[in-house]
């Protein structure tokens, strides 16, 4: 590395550990932002020699990033940024962090998948979906597939892993010319993608397939796909898959996992047991006990993982919390996106800033709900065993916050 770019990756880790040591956080974003600064080529420089895979989309990325990571660690250290910092900073000072690694997979937020694919050269980017997520500040959907597509367009010796169920990562993967390996993680929000990105038309589904109505535009057929309690590998062999990690949607992360762990040369058979080591990814999906109760913690932070969130929660009392402070996007408009219907059948309470909001919402719903102050109050309001915990981000942290008071 050149004496600037050690500097800086010097400078990066001794400010992350001080930040720590403040009692900051991970410090994984400051310690990148000074490297940085430093030495503006510092990604370029702790990317080069290793074998990088970037993983990126809306929802899910924080949770294959782990998997994967898990997955290619049967054959090598890998450096990875766990605690879902994922903009350049994060990425600088997680690669700083780990010194030297023959592998990198890196979760990579969806804005910056060009400058990030730019500086790293990966070997792999897995595009897992795009639909909203903040609305006050996110771009359009069809924008940031237009992003993706132009930015896998410059790197044809990319390999991409891409979501067949998703109209808008297809269009993005396809216009790249790269070979694409396509995975079906079984995808259930569709109201992004009413639309054909190519040519404007209505866009059909049925039978788990979907085209466009007015252009070739259609669903490829995956080389990986979710069957049963496993996954379907690339060469048609079926392999149980066992997580720690509830529900259909984690199965569904598992497979994407899986898909690029192989363009690592990792076959699903050495990847497996990697991925059942998996408990928690950044405090999602812990369990905690507390006063008899066994509190698991789930992250929903737009439409689309709402859905995820209500097929991962077993049919026990569950508490929903929401924020709609600055990380959580201040408009709340979203509620009436998500159908709160599957909750009908249990027990729901409700905290949170908007509590109000989300009270409304299930009002008009038709789910019965009680309000409570704080989350002790929730505990005492459930009778012994599972409580699942819904909470979008400001909210989730809160919670976490007070269950490690206590614990
Ligand atoms: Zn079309």
């Amino acid at each position: 590395m050149p004496l600037r770019a050690k500097v800086a990756t010097s400078v990066s880790k001794t400010a992350a550990a001080l930040s720590r040591a403040a009692g900051r956080g991970d410090g994984s974003v400051i310690g990148g932002w000074l490297g940085l600064k430093i030495d503006p080529d510092l990604l370029a420089h702790l990317a080069s020699g290793r074998a990088v895979a970037l993983i990126s989309g809306t929802n899910g990325k924080t949770t294959t990033t782990r998997l994967a990571a898990a997955a290619v660690s049967h054959i090598g250290r890998v450096a990875t940024n766990s605690f879902g910092a994922n903009m350049p900073t994060g990425h600088t000072s997680a690669l700083a962090k780990a010194g030297t690694t023959p592998f990198a997979v890196l979760e990579v937020d969806e804005h910056y998948l060009a400058r990030v694919i730019d500086a790293t050269n990966p070997r792999v980017v897995a595009l897992l979906n795009l639909s909203r997520d903040q609305l006050d500040r996110a771009k359009e959907v069809a924008m940031m597939a237009q992003l993706w597509r132009d930015a896998l367009a410059g790197h044809p010796e990319v390999r991409v892993v891409a979501n067949a169920d998703d109209p808008m990562v297809v269009w993005a993967a396809e216009g790249s010319g790269q070979q694409v390996t396509w995975f079906s993680a079984g995808q259930r929000w569709h109201d992004d993608s009413f639309v054909c990105p190519q040519s404007g038309h209505p866009i059909e589904r049925g039978n788990g397939d979907w085209w466009c109505t007015g252009c070739p535009l259609r669903r490829p057929r995956p080389h990986w796909r979710v069957e049963d309690e496993g996954v379907v590998d690339s060469r048609g062999d079926w392999h149980l898959v066992k997580l720690q990690l509830p529900g259909q949607v984690n199965l569904g992360n598992a497979a994407t996992a899986l898909a690029v762990a192989a363009e690592f040369g990792v076959r699903p058979i050495e990847a497996l047991p990697h991925l059942a080591t998996v408990a928690s990814v950044a405090g999602r999906y812990a369990q905690v006990d507390r006063d008899g109760r066994n509190v698991r913690l789930l992250l929903a932070k737009n439409p689309a993982s709402w859905l995820e969130a209500f097929d991962m929660a077993e049919q026990a009392p569950t508490l929903l919390s929401v924020n709609a402070r600055d990380p959580d996007g201040l408009d709340t408009s979203w509620l009436y996106d998500v159908n709160f219907a599957p909750l009908r059948d249990r027990p729901v309470l409700i905290t949170g800033d908007r509590a109000l909001d989300l009270a409304v919402r299930l009002e008009v719903n038709g789910v019965p709900f009680r309000h409570v102050r704080t989350f002790d109050e929730a505990i005492q309001a459930v009778p012994p065993g599972r409580l699942e915990v819904i909470a979008n981000y400001t909210a989730f942290q809160d919670i976490r916050a007070e269950l490690d008071r206590v614990n």
